[in-house]
């Protein structure tokens, strides 16, 4: 019988390893895969793996080489390279995407390249080698920031938080209609994603390491530092930039836009 072989490849992870512990899978920087096949179709389709919102933990680790290797472990850094990665070896470079341009308001057809997307690097070493600690100094309220970039696991409670948040949005919506017969429309959500992120991310403000306090530290923090933060998060976060300038083909108007990451991402239209 004949030997078939699928082919492999190996990307720089963005992180390049710095942020592991010394026996992490991750910690080489680099991330061993092999091309999808039919068996990676099958997951992408799989209507349980979507309810759940697993299925890309799945198409990660049942491409990836690495022995020992958990997506919910890795970076989500790390991981978004990896997708594009993944998604260049099954649906090619090229991605099209609809986008709405917010001048004109026309929907026009944008044509990314995966893979000539800029790759950050750190902008400077964790607080101690081999971890994901960084600090940072709010420049009004000189509170003293120890955090973390988030992962896998970060990402997966997040899902589970929204699903839980829209089950109970279900619910309330269901016993107002059944009320009043009436509909109550959108109900915003408790919490913004970005002071979301932030709380997840923040291990320590001075010396106050209590969630619930950090939680009510952040929703006091003045907009001058939770900008100045993010500008810093920003500015060490490695990652794939997922960014690129485009000119709405309509009114010419440019801007710079992100690469969503939406369904046409891996479920392109054939
Ligand atoms: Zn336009």
């Amino acid at each position: 019988m004949e030997n078939f072989q699928i082919p492999t490849s190996e990307i720089v992870i963005p992180s390049q390893g710095l942020l592991y512990p010394e026996n992490h899978p991750l910690k080489q920087g680099n991330f061993a895969f092999r091309a999808m096949t039919a068996r990676e179709e099958d997951i992408l389709f799989s209507k349980s793996l979507l309810r759940t919102g697993d299925v890309l933990d799945v198409l990660i680790e049942s491409c990836c080489l690495i022995p020992n290797f958990r997506a919910l472990d890795a970076l989500s850094c790390d991981r978004n390279a990896m997708l594009v990665a993944i998604r260049i070896s099954g649906f090619g470079s090229e991605y099209k995407t609809m986008a709405t341009c917010p001048v004109c308001g026309e929907s026009s057809i944008y044509d990314f390249n995966l893979s000539e997307l800029p790759i950050k690097t750190l902008g400077e070493p964790p607080l101690e080698p081999n971890t994901n600690l960084f600090a940072f100094e709010l420049p009004n309220m000189k509170w003293k920031i120890l955090f973390r970039l988030l992962d896998g696991k970060d990402e997966k409670e997040i899902r589970e938080e929204e699903i839980k948040e829209k089950a109970r949005k279900d619910k309330l919506q269901e016993s107002v209609s059944s009320k009043f017969g009436a509909s109550i429309g959108n109900i915003t959500r408790i919490e913004p994603e970005i002071t979301g992120k932030l709380k997840r991310m923040i291990i320590k403000i001075n010396n106050v390491e209590d969630k619930n306090k950090i939680a009510q530290m952040i929703n006091i923090m003045p907009t001058l530092d939770t900008r100045a933060f993010r500008e810093y998060i920003d500015f060490v976060e490695p990652r794939v930039e997922m960014t690129k300038v485009v000119t709405c083909s309509q009114c010419d108007y440019t801007l710079e836009r992100d690469i969503p990451m939406t369904t046409d991402f891996f479920w392109p239209k054939r």
